[in-house]
């Protein structure tokens, strides 16, 4: 609902978004609705993993309720870069790693830290749209470089290099991405960084799926590349790979000279992160990986699922290549992407987000979350089959 009477001035400048957006619009009508398929939100249906619950639970048994170290839990940074290393990222430090309530916390804090009103901030489009908003919070200018459903949604260099100005100052990549779950070949992903170099950019790089990836896919960490680590801010989280999103714990690693700095912004907004989720998060780590491989398995055999339910309706999708989603063009259907969602959920029982709110500017795609059983995911698809002959036949 917009502000209105005597609030209707009240709201700053920089508040872009004045009215309900459209997705809490569709969880207020999914509330009223039963028997939802929810396909919209990036949170896993599964439970977090028992040791890592168990870990938390001790922790709170043991009086760990307060603040705790303004850049986290000592033990944890260094599990996360000992992590960070194990997967072919960068050498951190602990002293270069921030925890944070969370990876979206990050970019607002990383974009507040980085960004002065006018500077350039190149995003991906469609891409995960916090970074936008995190920059027009900052006064900067957010330059959109638009992928196409023709190149299965790939970010290349070129297609970079096209978007720099001299006032770029910062590149977001996210790999795998969101919404559309592709990922950037590690050969785009070095020559993008050769770009970084070139015209002095700080790459923000979001690699929270990148331990979900299917096939032959490789993410290639940006820091680890020649020249990288001084110019690179790594963002990632436990939300995705361990199914932890209700905890709100995540991180964020970079050259200590901009760390240090970052972690007094981060220490302004949150003090520090919740010591359970915390201690939780070091069980994570330093425990069996395995939960992380069959959580990805389980991701594999939905995608493959939906993947099939979508090809037998006939709506064409990006080849999903890593994290839980599914991009798809309703463009046939008629409708509106956003409009589609709407009649979607209101007929068919299922939500799913339209690619607008990811920056889309064609009003064709809907994103598709792999976070309910294969069984459901399969209904979903009919139900989608079912309202697609509605619109058809009207
Ligand atoms: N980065 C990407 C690409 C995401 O999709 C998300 C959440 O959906 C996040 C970061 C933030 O996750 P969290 O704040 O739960 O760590």
């Amino acid at each position: 609902m917009e502000a209105q009477g005597l609030h209707a001035n009240r709201l700053a400048n920089r508040i872009k978004l004045k009215e309900e957006h459209i997705i809490t619009r569709m969880a207020n009508i999914a509330e009223g609705l039963t028997d939802v398929i929810r396909l919209g939100r990036g949170d896993p249906d599964l439970d977090t993993p028992a040791h890592i619950v168990k870990a938390g639970q001790d922790a709170l048994g043991r009086g760990e309720t307060h603040y705790g170290h303004p850049l986290g839990l000592p033990a944890l940074r260094k599990a996360i870069a000992e992590n960070i290393k194990a997967y072919g990222g960068a050498d951190y430090s602990p002293d270069e790693i921030v925890v944070t309530p969370g990876g979206q916390h990050a970019m607002f804090v990383i974009a507040l830290s980085l960004l002065n009103p006018g500077d350039e901030i190149i995003v991906p489009c469609p891409g995960y749209n916090p970074y936008s908003q995190a920059a027009e919070l900052s006064d900067a200018k957010v330059v959109q470089v638009r992928m196409s459903m023709e190149t299965n949604f790939t970010l290349t260099a070129e297609m970079v290099k096209a978007h720099i100005t001299p006032k770029s100052r910062v590149l977001v990549l996210i790999n795998p991405n969101n919404p559309t779950g592709t990922v950037t070949p590690p050969d785009e992903v070095a020559k993008i960084a050769q770009l970084a170099i070139e015209h002095d950019l700080i790459v923000i790089s979001d690699e929270i799926y990148a331990r979900l990836t299917y096939g032959n896919q490789r993410i290639q960490p940006v820091a680890a590349l020649p020249g990288m680590r001084e110019r690179t801010i790594t963002l990632s989280g436990f939300s995705k790979a361990y199914a932890m999103t209700g905890w709100r714990i995540g991180y964020f690693a970079g050259p200590r000279e901009l760390i240090v700095a970052m972690a007094e912004v981060n220490h302004a907004f949150a003090i520090s992160t919740a010591s359970v989720s915390q201690h939780a998060a070091l069980a994570a780590l330093t425990g069996s990986q395995d939960c992380v491989e069959e959580m990805r398995q389980t991701y594999d055999e939905r995608r493959k699922a939906m993947c099939e339910g979508l090809d037998a309706i006939g709506i064409p999708y990006a080849e999903p290549q890593g994290a839980f989603y599914v991009y798809a063009n309703v463009a046939a259907t008629g409708l509106p992407a956003s409009e589609f969602c709407q009649k979607l959920l209101a007929e068919g029982r299922v939500l799913v987000y339209p690619g607008t709110i990811y920056g889309d500017y064609t009003d064709d795609f809907v994103r598709m979350s792999l976070t309910q059983p294969v069984a459901r995911i399969r209904e979903a698809m009919s139900r989608i089959q079912t309202v697609v002959n509605t619109i058809r036949a009207e």
